[in-house]
This record gives C-alpha cells, structure tokens and sequence, in this order.
C-alpha cells in the first residue's frame, strides 16, 4: 500500500453498491469507516452506475442511511456526464428510460424530456399492454405524430421501469428515425444513417444485490436492443454511447467535483486518488482509465478469490479495512 508523497492530496472515489452498501443497507463497519474519512477533511466523492434521481435526492438518503452530512456535489450517478448534454439537446424532444426519470432529466434542463411511460401516454397504440384510452382515441395516430419535432434521442438513466414496453417504444424511435407514426427508415433503408442519438449510462451487465446471484442492469438490456435492432432492420448495428463507469466522462465528472472540495488552485496532478469498489470492470477499470490507483473490495460482485479481469492496486477484505489501514498507518505506507 502506498500513501501520497508530501506534495500528493489523498482523494477516494467510492463505488456504493457492494462496497458501502447493498441496496440502500450498509455494509459492516462501512458507516464508521466513512464518519472516519469525512473527519479526516480527505476529499471524496461517491461514484455509482446508479441513477434514477437527482444527485441532491442520493446525497440527502446516503446522509440518512450513513448518519453524515453529505452534499450533491459529492454524488455522480450514472446520468450525471448527461447534464453536459443539456446545451445541445435541451430543446429538443428527448426519450428517457428509468422509472420517474423524465422529471429527473427536466430539472436538468432537458425541456422536452419524457419518459416511456409518458411519452407511451401520448402514443397509446404503441404498446398495447398499457393502454387505457378507448380504441379509436387510441389509435388516433394524428394527434400523436411528431414528425414536425421528433425525438432527438434516447437517453437511458436507468434500467427501464418495464423492460417491454421500453424496449418496443425505444425501437419505434430508433427505426423511424425519432416519429413511431413515420416509415420505418432504418428497417427500409440499408443506406440509412441513424439520426436518433442513444446514450446508455452504465455498461454493466450486473450488479451485487441481495439476491445469491448477481442482478441484471443496463448493460444487459442494451445487449437485447442490440439483438431486437439487428433483427429489425437487417443485422444493423446500434450506434450508441455509453457514460458511466468506466468512461472519461464520468471520470472527469468525479475529478471536477473532487476539485471543490480542495483549496482554491488545486488542480488534478496535485491528487493522488484511489478509486474503491467492488467490480474489476467498472470501479478498477474507472482507475485504469483516468491514471489513478484502486482498491478492490471482497464485500460484493467480485468472488474475492479470482485474478480480477482488471488487475487493481490493491486487493482488500472491506471499505472499513482499507480507510482503518490508510487512517491508521499512513506513514508505514510509502
Ligand atoms: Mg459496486
């Protein structure tokens, strides 16, 4: 284990599921380990392939959950490189996948988002399954074509809420080039470039819950997008990109917040940040990426015993155990 030379500024970036907690409980001995490094004054922001709200809403439930005061500054979601969006796509109609998280991208600025359930609201034929509306209100298909402002694309914050009606609403646009009541471009056309921008916030095919095996997440319903769109539209490729762990974005997105909270002049060279989690291609590879060091932890995804797939600084039994060795030892460490 290593410790920052004198003029090197200690900085955590802390993955939250499986590492400090597993859905919303905290692990054992994570919460004082967390209270220890708050009282430190060492910076440090949560990092998590989660999303689903705003970072003001996670910051005020760890605080709750972990008996700190936390900030939303100290927060990055999945979404959060989105925002950076916001200056291009704001205007325009956008479709978001995630339970609630068309109001979520609103108060980012996206002024036209909607989710699938409301935007499936306004398209009620679409999908059939959850429609309400009397069948020729229904199929009405005039009052709901939005050829004159389609979507623009498809932002995924979060596992969709029903997979099915995502997926089916999600291809209608990416076909029609953002107008479900148009022709069906991509599937016509082989010549056809895509026009609907698709961002996914998290790679991961799974993630540690409480169950005894791992739980399904983004990562995988973009794999059967992928399938559904190649089916469709004649082996077609999905051109999409993807935030979140492990990308630069949200590398960069950590960095600038971990920047506020140190002295005004700091710059990135004067950290030496470790990045903490329990996933070797997420949190270890988020490390890898952005040229900081990391710490694996036997507490979640990764079986504890297995050469992790990306190879980290160190390999540790808990969050509790490495934040106790850095607090306790720092000068064994160099
Ligand atoms: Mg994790």
């Amino acid at each position: 284990m290593s410790t920052p030379s004198s003029e090197k500024r200690l900085a955590f970036v802390l993955d939250i599921d499986g590492c400090l907690s597993k859905e919303g409980l905290p692990i054992a001995g994570s919460k004082d380990a967390l209270k220890r490094l708050q009282l430190s004054g060492i910076p440090f922001v949560f990092c998590t392939n989660g999303g689903g709200q705003l970072e003001s809403e996670r910051s005020r439930k760890m605080s709750s959950s972990f008996g700190l005061k936390l900030v939303a500054d100290q927060v990055v979601l999945s979404h959060t490189p989105l925002r950076d969006l916001v200056p291009r796509l704001g205007g325009s109609r956008v479709l978001i996948v995630g339970e609630n998280c068309g109001s979520v991208a609103r108060s980012y600025g996206f002024a036209k988002a909607e989710d699938v359930r409301e935007y499936g609201s306004r398209h009620p034929s679409l999908f059939p399954r959850r429609r309400t509306a009397a069948p020729d209100e229904a199929e009405d298909g005039c009052a709901n074509d939005d050829a004159d402002d389609p979507v623009r694309a498809v932002l995924f914050f979060e596992d969709p809420e029903d997979l099915g009606e995502a997926l089916q609403l999600v291809l209608d646009v990416l076909l029609t080039q953002g107008n479900p009541d148009g022709l069906r471009v991509l599937a016509d056309d082989p010549t056809a470039v895509q026009e609907v921008e698709v961002w996914f916030s998290n790679r991961d095919l799974v993630y540690a819950g409480l169950a005894r095996h791992p739980r399904l997440t983004q990562g995988s319903y973009r794999l059967c997008l992928e399938t559904l769109l190649a089916s469709a539209a004649g082996g077609r490729e999905l051109e999409a990109t993807t935030v979140g762990k492990p990308s630069r974005q949200t590398g960069e997105a950590v960095l600038a917040r971990l920047l506020l909270q140190a002295p005004d002049g700091t710059k990135a060279e004067h950290f030496e940040i470790w990045a903490v989690g329990d996933n070797p291609l997420s949190d270890v590879a988020l490390a890898k990426t952005m040229g900081w060091k990391s710490a694996l932890v036997r507490t979640g995804i990764w079986d504890g015993n297995s050469e992790p797939k990306v190879k980290p600084t160190l390999c540790v039994d808990s969050f509790s155990t490495l934040i106790n060795d850095f607090l306790s030892h720092p000068k064994d460490n160099e």
